[in-house]
């Protein structure tokens, strides 16, 4: 048995899951945020059904870690650092670097610092999520885990833009895609789910959360995704714009005055997708009910939202060739029945029959067609976190 806690830090937050391996069971799980900033917060769950919650000055990230290592060991959590045998980090842009997790050393580190301007927003505070775990647990396995890496199988055809080809070879522009951990994970619960060999089926992976990207899997291997360089691409997300002609974008700039790209960069990453359209709310849930309560914005915003899910689901059917099964998850995916129902029943023209009172059912991975169906619709809990802890496992097994 050890322990495996999964990391993934943000510029002013680190969340954490601490796992026994190989039982998988989560020993305590949690939240620290605002660090830098005033009044940060503490919030540890653990036990049955315990918590602790508290309010403090964090100044840096290396002092939020060296805190949550001493609350582990206060609330008897651990008894001792070394218990932890291996720390697994979130990282979002691998590039063509990395295309599987990696055990981290002085080389790996340095190459995720040179792809930084590839997730300027966070391989940086991942980086220092890294650094800071690394001098508090030096004898645990630090383990980088990225959210690219599962797209490194796509084929060339759906990787590289129609830009100058020289775009790609020199400047590395092509489309990298990303929850590929939670795409990686869901597709085996899927596979279970089907009782078949992840390696002869072809699935479409709808992760549908705050931000969204829907995945072909052919034969077990990532065969097309929605996000394209940047996690900024695709389908419409809860702040994100997705998909637009880069054209719109360069006019909206010459007439709003705006001279900054990276101004424009933040009008489409944070203040467009469900929340610019609505002009309501970035989270779907707002959305729905304004919707109901007759704002057309709302009913726009939502209708757009799963438009675009179906257009990515359409085409990955038509490039694959057929589909086994589809997959729903994350936020909106695994808890709204209401958009799984609208976007299966526009499918209702091949033959995909959903079965109301199974989508009707919450908090579990359940088939969520009839048996009658032609492809098997499914609703699957990710869990990030723990394959960041099986990739853990596993690559300390090999050290
Ligand atoms: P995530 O990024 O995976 O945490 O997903 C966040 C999104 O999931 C939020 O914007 C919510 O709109 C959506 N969500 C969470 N819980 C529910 C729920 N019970 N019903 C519908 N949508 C939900």
């Amino acid at each position: 048995m050890e322990k495996v806690i999964a990391i993934n830090s943000g510029s002013s937050s680190l969340k954490f899951k601490l796992f026994m391996m190989p039982t998988e069971e989560v020993i305590a799980s949690g939240k620290i945020e605002r660090i830098g900033i005033q009044d940060s917060n503490i919030d540890i769950k653990y036990g049955l059904g315990r918590r602790y919650q508290a309010t403090m000055e964090i100044a840096n990230y290396k002092i939020a870690v060296a805190i949550l290592m001493e609350m582990l060991i206060k609330l008897e959590i651990i008894r001792d650092y070394m218990e932890i045998d291996g720390v697994g980090h979130r990282v979002v842009a691998g590039g063509e670097y990395f295309k599987q997790s990696v055990i981290v050393d002085d080389e790996v580190v340095a190459k995720i610092a040179k792809i930084a301007d590839l997730a300027p927003l966070h391989n940086p505070a991942n980086l220092i999520g890294i650094k800071a775990f690394r001098e508090a647990l030096p004898y645990a396995c630090s383990v980088a885990v990225f959210d690219t890496s599962f797209h490194q199988t796509m084929p060339a055809v759906n990787y590289v833009y129609s830009t100058p080809y020289e775009w790609y070879e020199k400047l590395g522009i092509r489309r990298y895609g990303a929850h590929g951990t939670s795409h990686r994970y869901v597709i085996k619960e899927a596979a279970n789910l089907l009782n078949r060999p992840l390696e002869k089926l072809k699935l479409i992976s709808c992760h549908l959360g705050a931000g969204a990207s829907i995945c072909a899997v052919k034969n077990g291997k990532s065969y097309n995704t929605s996000m394209g360089f940047t996690p900024l691409a695709g389908v419409t997300m809860a702040t994100r714009s997705g998909d637009i002609d880069v054209s719109a974008v360069a006019y909206a700039m010459n007439q709003l005055n705006i001279t900054s790209i990276n101004d424009i960069l933040d009008i489409l990453n944070k203040k467009s997708g469900l929340l610019g359209i609505s002009g309501v709310s970035s989270d779907s849930r707002d959305v729905s009910v304004a919707a109901k309560n007759g704002n057309e914005r709302a009913q726009l915003a939502m209708d757009i939202f799963e438009r675009t899910v179906l257009d990515y689901i359409g085409q990955y059917i038509a490039e694959m060739g057929g589909v086994d099964g589809i997959i729903f998850t994350a936020g909106i995916g695994e808890n709204s029945s209401s958009v799984r129902a609208r976007i299966v029943e526009k499918l209702a023209y091949m033959g995909i029959e959903l079965d109301v009172q199974e989508n009707n059912k919450r908090g579990i991975n359940n088939i969520i067609s009839t048996p009658n169906s032609n492809v098997t619709v499914m609703r699957v809990m990710t869990d990030e976190e723990l394959m960041i802890a099986r990739d853990v496992v596993n690559l300390k097994k090999q050290q």
